[in-house]
């Protein structure tokens, strides 16, 4: 299954932003634990919901065991010649964590062919936009559910920014700016840029026609609705029905491409997406 994007970017492949993802796969590090913000629908008992699937808790790695571990698998006939991307999402925030830094810098040294990708709720974005091009980051992707302070008040409850906690639409006025600041700046690097939104009934359903716009403005190459898994906070909400979230996607892809197959893979899947490929005790899990 291809996704819908028509736009036309680079995408070298990358088998989550249209690349034939039977054919290329990407390996996740899970050297993140650390976050700086609280979504409602994170229960943190997981990995990062934002693109990750909850349920099972990566092994953390850091960053020499992550190198080690990419070594092995470029290594393995039968995972080597199909890893593209190696991705950072998790288990907490990518940017709230200095080993994500260390890792890409290490990937990069020893196996500079691969895409480098990383997943992001944005808030630190604008702060590190210029180190993640000095990296040589390829692909990005942010979770962005609201673009109203009021309705990202309701989704997140709290963020802890330079040392200081916020609460409330306070907080998402925070989050939401630097989002979007930060978004565009990866634009202007070239980075190819994917928008999560996670779909909550009753809550964000109203505004992602306009995120849907305000995202391609700024840049982003694709976007991911992704349906709700009622769970922590949000554990009494009725998730999208299956006809409700393609209702969302159809109406969607008239303002940007949609990303239609995306499974929330766990933060340490390696492989092709969808596909269970047991191999260095992680696999993506999506069916
Ligand atoms: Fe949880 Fe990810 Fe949200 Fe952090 S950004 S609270 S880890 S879902
Ligand atoms: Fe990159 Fe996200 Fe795909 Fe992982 S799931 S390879 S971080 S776009
Ligand atoms: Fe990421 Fe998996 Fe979704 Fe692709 S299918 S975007 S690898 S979570």
């Amino acid at each position: 299954m291809a996704t819908t994007c028509s736009a036309k970017k680079n995408i070298q492949g990358h088998p989550c932003f249209g690349g034939n993802h039977h054919k290329n796969g990407r390996m996740h590090l899970a050297v993140a634990p650390r976050c700086n913000i609280k979504c409602g629908y994170c229960s943190r008992r997981h990995d990062c919901a934002n693109e990750s699937r909850p349920g099972v808790t990566s092994r953390l790695l850091t960053p020499l065991e992550a190198i080690a571990k990419v070594r092995e698998v470029m290594a393995s006939e039968i995972m080597g010649p199909i890893i593209k991307v190696i991705g950072i999402a998790g288990p907490g925030d990518p940017l709230a964590n200095e080993e994500t830094f260390e890792t890409f810098r290490l990937v990069g040294e020893e196996f500079p062919h691969l895409i480098k990708c990383m997943s992001t709720n944005g808030l630190l974005l604008p702060e590190k936009i210029d180190l993640l091009n000095e990296l040589g980051l390829h692909s990005l992707t942010v979770t962005l559910n609201a673009l109203d302070a009021q309705v990202g008040g309701r989704i997140y409850s709290h963020i802890n920014y330079h040392g200081q906690k916020y609460t409330g639409a306070e907080a998402a006025r925070i989050l939401i700016a630097n989002q979007l600041q930060g978004l565009k700046k990866a634009a202007e690097f070239g980075m190819t840029i994917k928008v999560n939104t996670v779909l909550i009934p009753g809550v964000n359903d109203a505004e992602v026609p306009a995120i849907a716009e305000k995202v391609k403005e700024l840049g982003a190459f694709v976007m991911n609705v992704m349906p709700l898994i009622p769970q922590a906070d949000f554990a009494g909400v009725t998730p999208p029905s299956p006809e409700m979230l393609e209702s969302v996607r159809t109406a969607n892809e008239r303002i940007i491409g949609q990303f239609k197959h995306c499974r929330q893979c766990r933060a340490d899947a390696v492989g092709l997406i969808g596909q269970d490929m047991q191999f260095a005790k992680a696999s993506c899990s999506g069916n």
